[in-house]
């Protein structure tokens, strides 16, 4: 699941408006995840953090050959 640093969060809330499985809100102005089972992993809430408060542990990446 994504994991959240509160204590970078200030509470913009692009990371909620990018989230289209809305498995995220805002509870007293810090991002929390409500519906981790409904995370699909698309990794944009990590991607528009401007504090880098969320990351997306890993990224599954093709390897061509
Ligand atoms: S990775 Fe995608 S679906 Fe999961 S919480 Fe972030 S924005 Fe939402
Ligand atoms: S985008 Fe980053 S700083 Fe903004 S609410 Fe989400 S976690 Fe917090």
């Amino acid at each position: 699941m994504p994991v959240i640093a509160p204590e970078k969060c200030n509470g913009c809330g692009l990371c909620v408006s990018v989230c289209y499985c809305h498995a995220l809100i805002m509870v007293d102005n810090i991002v929390t995840i409500i519906e981790i089972e409904d995370c699909g992993w698309c990794t944009q809430c990590e991607a528009v953090c401007p504090t880098g408060a969320i990351s997306c542990a890993f990224e599954i990446v093709i390897e061509e050959h």
